[in-house]
């Protein structure tokens, strides 16, 4: 079964801006796919429609086998929780709230119980190789740790896809590129990743 599925994806925007015009895209499990294009081409909204947070024009969106474009909101909302991990340029971590605390809130709505979320905040900024600034909080990090606790949130419910939108827009080219080998060694382990680059 595919992660994700575009069939005849179509989305314009209020003032006649066709974003994406007829868009049909799979995603196999465990691939990494980057999308490029010139500034205004329409990766966010493609993003942004694989991550069911907008809706389609028209076509179909289907995530790990489920049709998004015919769920509630109510329902996308658990898809989400459950099944993708969002990163951001900024990763807006509270900042009274330390690393593991701020991974614990990526599974608040995927209903896993108190006690097992700082045990899997833990694993997840393991994984990024943040378990020494567990503790921390984000003014005390420097911009790429910061980044990576924001993929920890990502990856803190092992989503079937991890979706990415410039995650290294906002990082200098050493931290930047540290953020994009975590992304390849994180595919190496098996996670589905879409990443926007520029
Ligand atoms: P990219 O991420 O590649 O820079 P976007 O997906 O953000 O491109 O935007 C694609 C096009 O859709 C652009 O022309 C943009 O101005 C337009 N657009 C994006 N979001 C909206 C919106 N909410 N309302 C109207 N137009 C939008
Ligand atoms: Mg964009």
């Amino acid at each position: 079964m595919s992660v994700v599925e575009l069939t005849g994806v179509t989305k314009s925007y209020p003032g006649g801006v066709i974003a994406l015009d007829d868009v049909s895209l799979t995603i196999e499990p465990g691939e990494m796919v980057a999308v490029v294009g010139a500034s205004g081409s329409g990766k966010s909204t493609l993003l942004n429609l694989m991550g069911t947070l907008d809706r389609p024009t028209s076509g179909t969106v289907t995530i790990d086998g489920v049709r998004a474009d015919r769920l509630g909101d109510k329902a996308l909302s658990v898809l989400r929780a459950q099944r993708i991990g969002f990163v951001f340029q900024q990763s807006f971590l509270a900042d009274r709230l330390t690393a593991s605390q701020n991974v614990a809130t990526g599974l608040l709505y995927a209903g896993v119980p108190r006690r097992r979320r700082e045990a899997l905040a833990l694993a997840a900024l393991e994984r990024v190789g943040l378990a020494h600034r567990a503790g921390h909080r984000p003014h005390e990090m420097s911009g790429g740790e910061r980044q990576r606790v924001g993929i920890a949130r990502a990856l803190v419910t092992r989503p079937a896809l991890v979706l990415a939108d410039e995650p290294t827009g906002a990082l200098d080219s050493t931290n930047g590129a540290a953020v994009i080998d975590l992304f390849r060694e994180l595919h190496a382990a098996g996670t589905t990743i879409a990443v926007i680059t520029h």
